[in-house]
């Protein structure tokens, strides 16, 4: 099969860097980048139906139900911008939920490329999100060790004042790994399984991190132009 389309997830733990590489692959790839914590958080912001159905559990780190998602997401990745591929963030978290877009896929005729897992420690990830500060307009991210913001507490971006998410807290945060080991990380068997999975380790600078991915993508396409 010639690689026409590019579907990519990207799997890993909160703190593992899913959110800045997303960023990264969204404007080097130019394709849609759909981050479910983004998209459910500016729910919440608008108190939207689903801001209202989610934003309980997202306080207690806890994941919103399936259900909730599901649709979410099947939506965007059956839109028109995402006919040449998309990168999803933070989307399958649970086997249910890869089991729903798997189905959604091969309704369209389609399916993954690669799930791409980027991997930290749980003390790494619990360092990187106890210094992260996020931006309370347009969800900018920093961290004030490794990519602090020009001027403290202010948005380089837009200006607006940078906070510490309410799920950044470090008693969340280790719910929020909790909830990863138990729900999520399943995940990695399933794909393995599927021979779509391809190991990152996060553990670098995120320019670091951006060129193991660059390499595991071009080694995808060799892979897929030998099986024409
Ligand atoms: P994130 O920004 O990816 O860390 O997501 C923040 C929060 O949004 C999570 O702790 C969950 O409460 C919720 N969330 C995001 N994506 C999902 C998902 N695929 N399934 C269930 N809950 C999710």
């Amino acid at each position: 099969m010639a690689m026409t389309e590019l579907n990519l997830v990207l799997l890993g733990p909160p703190g593992s860097g899913k959110g800045t590489q997303g960023e990264r692959l969204q404007e080097d790839l130019r394709l849609p980048y759909y981050a479910t914590g983004d998209i459910l958080r500016a729910a919440v912001r608008e108190a939207t139906e689903l801001g209202r159905a989610a934003r309980e559990h997202m306080d207690r780190g806890d994941l919103v139900p399936d259900d909730v998602i599901v649709g979410v997401i099947g939506e965007r990745v059956d839109s028109t911008e995402a006919a040449d591929g998309f990168i999803l963030d933070g989307f399958p978290r649970t086997e249910p939920q890869a089991e729903a877009l798997e189905g959604r896929l091969s309704e369209l005729g389609r399916g993954l490329t690669a799930v791409l897992l980027i991997d930290v420690s749980d003390d790494e990830a619990v360092r990187r999100l106890g210094g992260r500060r996020t931006c309370v307009e347009n969800g900018h991210v920093f961290q004030v060790d490794f990519n602090p913001p020009e001027r403290d507490g202010v948005c380089d971006v837009d200006g607006s004042a940078l906070v510490v998410r309410d799920d950044d807290k470090p008693e969340v945060v280790r719910h929020r790994l909790d909830q990863y080991h138990d729900k999520t990380e399943p995940l990695v068997g399933y794909y393995d399984g599927h021979s779509l999975l391809r190991r990152i380790d996060g553990a670098a600078t995120p320019d670091e991190v951006a060129e193991r991915i660059r390499r595991t993508l071009v080694t995808l396409r060799l892979e897929a132009d030998e099986a024409i």
